[in-house]
């Protein structure tokens, strides 16, 4: 398995000779020091039902550290992260946004990848997953129950599950974070709000439409990343209204309104991903006029 080249560990590892290259699609090592650039690398860009695509989760790499947010709906993150060049070593920062199954299954085989690495002593230092107190008590069971017992001796200890409340601000990978409420009317999730090491400013919106009291953070952002169901066009067919989600239209105007730099559309259907990109940028760019992205699994998009 290639190794992502982002901690002292892997870039020690690399140094050796014989190691292997990274994937130069996906996986371009860090500059030298100075380069303040953060890469998103998009794991899974479908809905929780997908079977075409991988459910919505990602990477934010940062010129040092990465922070991964949600792990999708199973194993299937450990096939992401193989594909896109990425060892669970180099990743020490996690983040989920709530306790739907397409977001938090996934983080189970993260536990469970970055204890197997503890265990051989592959992995440095301590594994943070942060997120809403509902959801670290989830996890922690989940660890308790279900990790092998010399697996779970790591909770608590070198993996920590930590509760963050709303508007919560913490430095974590790269980043300055500020998590804050959706206010789902489903599950309760989280969002963030982060200061990129470059200054720009990024806001994720977790799976739901933005909420009007979380302008303060989200408003003027250099990159939004919001959830677009499906078109406006086939919202007859899959009643996103319905299902607290929006479309492609939606968040275009939502967009716009924020005032926002750029808009990453994710966490969508999957009858016609051929097509997505295209369709949804035309419909996001009836109302927004700045630049719009609506990325594939394993797209690495620059900052
Ligand atoms: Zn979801």
């Amino acid at each position: 398995m290639t190794t992502m080249i982002e901690t002292p560990v892997s870039k020690r590892k690399a140094k050796k000779k014989g190691a292997k290259p990274a994937k130069p699609m996906n996986n371009p090592p860090a500059k030298a020091s100075g380069n303040k650039q953060t890469k998103l690398i998009m794991l899974g860009t479908g809905n929780a039902m997908v079977t075409r695509c991988y459910n919505t989760c990602f990477i934010l790499r940062g010129p040092n550290e990465s922070l991964l947010v949600d792990a999708g709906g199973g194993n299937g993150i450990m096939t992401q992260l193989d594909k896109a060049g990425v060892d669970i070593i180099g990743i020490r920062n996690m983040f989920v946004t709530h306790a739907h199954t397409d977001h938090l299954l996934g983080v189970i085989w993260v536990m469970r990848m970055v204890v197997s690495a503890m265990e051989k002593g592959r992995y440095n230092g301590r594994f943070r997953i942060f997120c809403h107190d509902g959801v670290a008590e989830l996890l922690t069971y989940m660890g308790r129950r279900l990790l092998a017992k010399n697996q779970r001796r790591h909770i608590g200890e070198r993996l920590l599950i930590v509760p963050v409340s709303d508007n919560a601000q913490i430095y974590a990978a790269d980043f300055n974070l500020t998590f804050f409420d959706i206010h789902s009317t489903k599950a309760r999730q989280f969002g963030f709000r982060a200061e990129l090491p470059d200054g720009k400013i990024l806001a994720c919106l977790g799976d739901e439409p933005f909420y009007e009291g979380n302008r303060h953070l989200v408003s003027g952002a250099d990159w939004l990343l919001s959830e677009a169901f499906c078109l406006y066009a086939d919202r007859e067919i899959y009643h996103p209204y319905d299902i607290s989600h929006s479309t492609a239209k939606d968040a275009g105007e939502v967009a716009a309104d924020l005032g926002v730099s750029a808009l990453l559309l994710y966490h969508t259907v999957d009858d016609d991903l051929a097509h997505r990109r295209e369709d949804y940028t035309a419909e996001a760019a009836a109302a927004f006029s700045g630049r719009i992205e609506v990325p594939d699994d394993l797209d690495v998009i620059t900052l």
